[in-house]
């Protein structure tokens, strides 16, 4: 067979059986290769040794405080969707250390360098509101004004390869944010999952690379229709909508007294569960500690979130001092001031906040709501 060319923006064929030898390749070009896998009966996000560990033959149930995983034994490496965890810890981590101290022999304390691990990630297996979540956080931590640089050492040389979403999950909602589940540019590489194949999309000089040498196949016109026919069926089996959520933020910002409040904090518990599940919520806080012999100290930061009392406890006050100010402040900022303090709204629609809440409170049931009291 003549040589099939690989070049950015194309689309080629990838047989399963070259999937193993696509994570050596990554492996073998210096990136540490993280993929999806099963840990404590959910899908999480880790360092992957092969192809083997990916959770083939396995699919997600979600929906209000419930994920499961449900074997079927099919022959898809990537149905099953993301459980809690998403791509946010690898660039924005839970727990950083930011600044080290140590005395010097005079009793002065003295700022030790901090090395950051710049080894590049492959972050494979993405699925397409993960990586809208990955580009809204971009617009937080990469201003033009300033990069924040534990963000940055990690997220300018990671490799993604996403994933078409063929079997969305119950509680996702990305088709009315526009996010999926077909994935939007931003990757390296994309899959369709067919049963025996992969057709891959080329996004980047580094995917092409990758790429380079693969055993690919050319791209039928029968897979072509099979991949677009697989993801019109995935828009239609959407769990949840989120009609014209460009209208939102009139919405939320002109009623702010709304009885809708009061009635979600007689439910929300404060527990900061959504905000944690949430790829794209970046609350954080600075905390400082030192041993007991008082010879080296330590500055970290570490995620917090809006609904804890003591994140908007300021100068002996509290500006959001119960659960209706705080779960306000949570829904008007993601889905409302989002948009003018980045361009963007902060929700990607991926649905988590809904499967892990264990109160049941559904976004897009409050939303509805609060359109439905202020219409009546
Ligand atoms: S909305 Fe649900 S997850 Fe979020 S703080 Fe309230 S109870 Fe917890
Ligand atoms: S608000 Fe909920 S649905 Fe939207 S991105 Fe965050 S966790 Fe996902």
């Amino acid at each position: 067979m003549a040589e099939i060319l690989v070049t950015v923006g194309s689309k080629t064929a990838l047989p399963k059986t070259g999937l193993e030898k696509l994570v050596e390749k990554l492996a073998a070009m210096g990136y540490q290769v993280i993929g999806p896998q099963i840990q404590d009966a959910a899908i999480v996000y880790k360092p992957l040794k092969s192809a083997q560990d990916l959770p083939k033959g396995y699919s997600s149930q979600q929906d209000n405080a419930t994920y499961r995983l449900v074997y079927t034994g099919h022959p898809r490496y990537f149905d099953a969707t993301p459980g809690a965890q998403s791509l946010k810890q690898f660039f924005f981590p839970p727990l950083t250390e930011l600044a080290k101290y140590a005395r010097d022999e005079k009793g002065h304390w003295q700022i030790e360098e901090q090395t950051r691990d710049l080894t590049p990630l492959a972050l494979i297996g993405v699925f397409p509101c993960d990586l809208a979540a990955i580009q809204v956080q971009d617009k937080v931590f990469l201003r033009e004004e300033w990069k924040d640089p534990v963000y940055w050492s990690r997220r300018q040389s990671a490799f993604i390869l996403s994933v078409n979403c063929l079997h969305p999950c119950g509680t996702g909602f990305c088709a009315s944010m526009g996010t999926g589940p077909k994935t939007n540019p931003g990757y390296d590489l994309n899959l369709t999952e067919l049963e025996d194949v992969f057709i891959i999309d080329i996004g980047s000089e580094a995917g092409r690379m990758v790429m380079e040498g693969m055993p690919v196949l050319p791209t039928s016109a029968f897979w072509l229709q099979a991949g677009q026919k697989t993801l019109d069926e995935a828009t239609l089996k959407m769990g949840r909508s989120l009609p014209n959520p460009e209208q939102l933020p009139d919405l939320l910002l002109n009623n702010l007294d709304a009885h809708q409040w009061d009635d979600v904090a007689t439910r929300c518990m404060s527990c900061t569960s959504c905000t944690q599940v949430c790829p794209t919520c970046f609350c954080w806080d600075t905390r400082d500690s030192a041993d007991l012999t008082g010879q080296t100290a330590q500055r970290e930061r570490l995620w917090d979130s809006c609904f804890n009392p003591e994140y908007s406890y300021i100068v002996g006050g509290n500006s959001r001092p119960n659960t209706r100010s705080r779960y306000r402040q949570w829904l008007t900022h993601k889905f409302g001031s989002w948009y003018a303090q980045f361009g963007t709204s902060g929700c990607v629609g991926c649905g988590r906040c809904i499967t892990w809440c264990p109160a049941k409170i559904d976004v897009t049931a409050e939303l509805k709501a609060l359109r439905e009291e202020v219409q009546a």
